[in-house]
């Protein structure tokens, strides 16, 4: 159950290694192979199936990027399914079967696998022998990260600090007596707060009372501004509210017991029982529960303009942090603490943006006039948040503890292989740094031309369909091809990763590595938070990367990213890979699998939210009040479609997935048309040749075989239920939404209608 066996991995993945021998062997085998498709091919036409005859004269690819490629679908397959009543059964239906869950994971997906995949290669760089620990500020960048991770794999010094390194950064950095925690009713003891919340924000923690990003403002998108945001709770919003979730609520308290209890037992505490910790961890609980409930749900929040809200420092403290200590000025000074770069911009004058007003009155009115008793709890609350994300990077009874808590919430039995959370670590926080590594050493190069000129066909594309919208009216369709055509793409990498090294270094300069995990962790953690306030400091630029709104992203990252304030588009080096693009693999291939995400991002820009920004990325409307109230009924066309929707009894929230539904549907045409005018250019229209063990498969219907491939893949019940508010439909859903809704996919399966893959009923906004 656990490992997939690696040696069919590199049958797929690493093409380019293989010649010879080897490669008349898998030849023979997809020989073998494809006799036994045809025939069952042969079976199913006789059964009144739609598939084209095995035409004779048809060309076959048969180098080694087209088997490989083969060999991938057909192994995630189960042929026995009729296309027209299940494309995802058809597609993905042998996934279980050939690509087991691993235990440490909740979801397994293509993404997943080369998230594992590149994980494991970053390492072989990682470790080596030879690191010594670099004292001086003259180390590179990579001999740092050596460094670090040669703490991070070491479990026995990590065992044998015990919490020695948490004690002394408790006392050196806070210095506010929080390595006494868990504090009791007697002696009362009451935190400063401010010092609290300006060492923690220090170390990149919000606390879960508040969470801040930075974006460019709502008429200046050049200028970054702070927004304040809710609570990002350990637990999640959903769990924290849903009788559904009352395992999980159990689970959490528990966690927070057995913490609590290990470090005590590590202090030699003899003041601290089970009863008692158990009983301030239900009231850490019903505060966080009452906290969500002070927060909007996700399907709540997609309106941007309902969320601009600036106001300067001293007035959000003035409003709604009063009561906690915070003023104003504290405010600038616990950012300008936390990002040195910036200092000279912050004051308490420095304007500010609050999303959810509600929740943040809500947290003041909660400790207006409070009882010792609830500081006393807020006190205990704040100590537990500087040590929670801590846990996980302490001794194994400490990982033990958050492992029990996350088998309830996601349903994973074991933790992830030291390596890859190590590597995982690094890359978190110094992207830039694992990112060089990674192009150098293990990117295709040629891929980012590939990539620039697919984008190009599918910005053409996108551009056709705005054309041809005529549920827009005139003016309204003309700004939207103009917010299309200035459509900034951030491809692979930034240059000096790849060629300049002495800059990678210069840019890692402040880190240094030594020989604590923890606090290289820590530091870790400092620095990217400073990288934070470096970006504040300077003006939002399309041509930063970003993802989303958040956090910045490297390149060695399995995903793609759109930014509305920049109104770009990001595909980082790591996704450019087999199975979304491949070094000769077929054209309709590339573009069904990374045309598609390419798709995706671009519609993004213009999805319920994206549609709010214009071409500069102001929050301007621009749509005229017939075309905003047509691209409101067809996005309700989305959300009721997969409202409809249910997995493993959970019933999906079409509302809350609307603009990624959006994103998906619209990716799929576009990249659909995209090939089309490729090959009308570039192939003379004509069909390409077909992979060994689908012959009987042209290039549309192959088209929509390697578009549903990527989206394979298993979750656990636990996941599903999360998932279900987060931004993203689960996989099947990904594949059956767009492809329900697609005349062309229909007619390239020649799928009746009203069959299940072709109901009468098709939803689009794009
Ligand atoms: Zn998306």
């Amino acid at each position: 159950m656990r490992r997939t066996d690696p040696e069919r991995e590199i049958l797929v993945k690493k093409r380019q290694s293989h010649t010879g021998k080897y490669v008349t062997v898998i030849i023979l085998g997809l020989i073998a192979l494809s006799i036994t498709f045809i025939a069952l091919y042969a079976q199913q036409i006789s059964r009144g199936d739609n598939t084209d005859e095995v035409d004779k004269s048809i060309k076959i690819c048969i180098t080694p990027s087209c088997v490989s490629a083969a060999e991938h679908l057909n192994k995630a397959m189960n042929r026995n399914i009729n296309p027209c009543d299940d494309f995802y059964e058809f597609a993905c239906g042998g996934w279980n079967r050939t690509e087991p869950m691993p235990d440490d994971k909740a979801t397994w997906s293509v993404f997943d696998i080369l998230d594992r995949e590149l994980l494991r290669n970053l390492k072989t760089i990682l470790i080596t022998d030879e690191v010594v620990i670099p004292g001086g500020l003259e180390a590179t960048a990579t001999e740092k990260m050596q460094a670090y991770f040669k703490s991070c794999i070491n479990e026995e010094a990590i065992e044998t600090a015990g919490i020695r390194d948490l004690e002394g950064h408790l006392k050196a950095a806070y210095n506010s007596g929080l390595e006494a925690w868990p504090f009791f009713l007697s002696p009362p003891l009451t935190l400063d707060i401010s010092k609290v919340v300006r060492t923690a924000f220090e170390f990149g923690n919000n606390l879960d009372l508040f969470s801040y990003y930075i974006t460019g403002g709502p008429l200046t998108p050049k200028i970054n501004v702070i927004n304040f945001d809710t609570a990002r709770f350990t637990l999640d919003r959903f769990s924290l509210l849903n009788e559904s979730r009352q395992a999980s609520r159990e689970a959490y308290v528990q966690y927070g017991v057995d913490v609590a209890m290990h470090l005590a037992a590590d202090q030699n505490r003899t003041d601290v029982t089970l009863e008692g910790v158990t009983a301030l961890f239900q009231r850490i609980l019903a505060f966080e529960m009452e906290l969500a409930n002070a927060t909007l749900p996700p399907e709540d929040t997609r309106d941007a303009t309902e969320f601009q809200n600036e106001m300067s420092l001293s007035s959000f403290a003035g409003n709604y942090t009063r009561s906690l200590g915070l003023t104003g000025e504290k405010w600038a000074e616990i950012f300008a603490n936390a990002w040195p770069d910036a200092a000279s911009n912050l004051t308490a004058n420095t304007i500010v943006n609050v999303r959810e007003t509600k929740y943040f009155a809500k947290l003041n009115s909660y400790f207006t006039g409070a009882t010792p008793d609830r500081m006393n709890v807020l006190s205990n609350f704040l100590a537990w948040k500087v040590l929670e994300p801590l846990v996980v990077r302490l001794g194994s009874k400490y990982r033990s503890a958050y492992q029990k808590f996350a088998a309830v919430v996601s349903g994973t039995t074991m933790e992830s292989p030291r390596l890859e959370t190590c590597v995982l670590v690094l890359n978190n926080q110094f992207p830039n740094a694992i990112g060089s590594l990674y192009v150098r050493n293990f990117f295709r190069k040629e891929a980012k031309a590939e990539l620039e000129n697919m984008v190009r066909y599918l910005i053409l594309s996108f551009r056709e369909i705005v054309k041809s919208s005529y549920w827009m009216g005139e003016k309204t369709r003309q700004t939207a091809l103009e917010k299309a055509e200035k459509i900034v793409a951030n491809l692979a990498y930034t240059s000096y990763m790849m060629d300049n090294v002495t800059a990678v270094n210069d840019e890692h300069r402040t880190f240094l590595a030594g020989n604590s995990f923890l606090l290289n962790y820590l530091n870790g953690r400092k620095f990217a938070a400073q990288v934070q306030g470096r970006r504040y400091a300077n003006a939002n630029q399309p041509t930063d990367w970003v993802t989303r709104n958040f956090i910045e992203t490297g390149p060695a990252v399995i995903n793609a990213f759109y930014s509305n304030t920049r109104n770009s588009i990001t595909f980082p080096a790591g996704i450019l890979q087999a199975p979304f693009m491949g070094s000769g693999y077929p054209y309709y291939w590339n573009f069904a699998a990374i045309g598609t995400v390419i798709g995706h991002e671009i519609t993004h820009l213009f999805d319920d939210q994206g549609a709010q920004a214009d071409g500069e990325g102001r929050l301007i409307n621009w749509w005229d009040p017939q075309s905003k109230k047509a691209f409101e009924e067809r996005a309700k066309t989305i959300i009721d479609q997969y409202s409809g929707y249910n997995l493993l009894g959970v019933q999906l929230k079409g509302a809350n997935s609307q603009g990624e539904n959006i994103a998906d549907n619209g990716g799929l045409k576009e990249s659909y048309g995209a090939y089309r005018m490729y090959r009308k250019q570039h192939l003379n229209d004509t069909e390409e040749p077909r992979l060994p063990g689908f012959e009987t498969l042209n290039s549309d219907q192959m088209f929509y075989l390697s578009y549903a491939q990527v989206w394979c893949g298993d979750y656990r019940k636990q996941e599903v239920e999360l998932q279900v508010n987060r931004p993203h439909s689960p996989g099947r859903f990904r594949i059956i939404g767009p492809l329900q809704n697609s005349p062309q996919f229909s007619h390239a399966y020649r799928c009746p209608q009203g069959s299940y893959m072709n109901p009468i009923k098709k939803a689009a906004v794009w």
